[in-house]
């Protein structure tokens, strides 16, 4: 018989593993200067699908995860809507025993098509990447691939299919959409969307990050707040990555992710694996372990593979950024998906 699972690991600074971002494909339709610049990353980058992990294995993937006690999990990429019969995938996701919220990241583009499929199949959440309200900048801020009126489109379809509310994540850059931040909180006021500002972040290696660059959360919420004024939430639950606050004239809310300027590393309960099935335990890790030798063995093998590597889990990148010493050395933010 094998020995009994640890039914929630613990890490070395003791915090539990509740949260999983899988990506589903490392390819993707944008080329985003801040994630996936043009100039470096080839253009078929990611269409070999013989890499990818198979439906079948990330169901036992995921399985395994829900025996640790994963609750949450999200799907990302790449772009996860360019992965060939999504919603078959979240519908085998959705029906895992202790998987309660299941949701996805995307860059919208293609959403219009398959909103209404996602939420039959089973999605619950969804987040819309949107920097910018501006066609011409929408444009140049995916790297020349994208267009702003499909993203739009995708919404609506989105919000039609029954999708509520639908999360915006807008990165916000000094000197590049700042003045997006007003247009975004207006959209998604009108919209019933919540709008979420977050910190342009050193992940990866190709993206020549500047510090100068980052526009910090307690500017953003000041502009916001000085044109709808702004009480503080309670978070949703511990460990929560944005900071809430509520509209006081009862237009919804709005949310803030400071991984620059206030990092949350003590309460980060969150584990990620690539498309190629390599988990990740922080966005800012140089290296993955590589799963699929313990995932051909079953869910529970698996399981117990991810326990002894969440046991050695010590990151902290965010909160020793600074110090030197710390690795530049970081897996690329489009394997692993934010
Ligand atoms: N392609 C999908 C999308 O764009 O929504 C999912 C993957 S994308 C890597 C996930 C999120 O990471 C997006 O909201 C994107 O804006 C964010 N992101 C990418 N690079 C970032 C950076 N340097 N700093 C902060 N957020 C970043
Ligand atoms: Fe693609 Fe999303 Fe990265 Fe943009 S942020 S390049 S849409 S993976
Ligand atoms: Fe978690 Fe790493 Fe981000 Fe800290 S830097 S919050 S450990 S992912």
């Amino acid at each position: 018989m094998s020995a009994p699972l640890p039914s929630s690991p613990r890490d070395v600074l003791g915090r539990p593993l509740r949260d999983l971002r899988l990506s589903v494909i490392e390819a993707c339709n944008f080329r985003c200067p801040y994630c996936m610049p043009a100039e470096q990353v080839p253009d078929d980058y990611g269409l070999d699908a013989a890499r990818r992990l198979s439906f079948d294995q990330i169901e036992t993937l995921v399985r395994g995860f829900a025996a640790l006690g994963v609750r949450k999990l999200r799907l990302t990429g790449g772009e996860p809507l360019l992965r060939k019969r999504l919603p078959a995938l979240i519908a085998r996701l959705a029906a895992i025993p202790g998987i309660e919220d299941l949701a996805l990241t995307t860059n919208g583009s293609l959403l219009a098509a398959q909103a209404r499929a996602l939420r039959e199949a089973g999605l619950r959440r969804l987040t819309v990447s949107l920097d910018t309200l501006d066609p011409a900048q929408f444009r140049a801020l995916s790297g020349g691939r994208g267009e702003l009126a499909p993203v739009l489109a995708g919404l609506d379809a989105a919000r039609a299919a029954g999708f509520a509310p639908i999360k915006l994540n807008c990165v916000v850059q000094r000197g590049v959409n700042e003045e997006a931040i007003e247009a975004i909180a207006d959209y998604a006021r009108r919209h019933g969307d919540v709008a979420r500002y977050i910190e342009y972040m050193d992940v990866g290696t190709c993206n020549g990050w500047r510090r100068e660059r980052v526009v910090p959360s307690a500017e953003v919420r000041d502009r916001i707040a000085a044109r709808w004024p702004l009480l503080p939430l309670d978070p949703n639950y511990r460990g929560e990555v944005a900071t809430r606050y509520g509209y006081r004239d009862g237009a919804g809310e709005v949310g803030f992710v400071s991984s620059v300027s206030a990092p949350f590393c003590g309460d980060c309960h969150r584990a990620r694996v690539s498309a190629d099935g390599r988990l990740y335990t922080c966005l800012f890790a140089a290296d993955g372990h590589d799963l699929r030798p313990a995932l051909a063995a079953g869910a529970e093998a698996l399981a117990a593979h991810v326990a002894a590597l969440w046991a050695r889990r010590a990151d902290r990148y965010s909160e020793i950024r600074s110090q030197a010493g710390a690795s530049r050395r970081h897996v690329e933010m489009f394997l692993i998906g934010g």
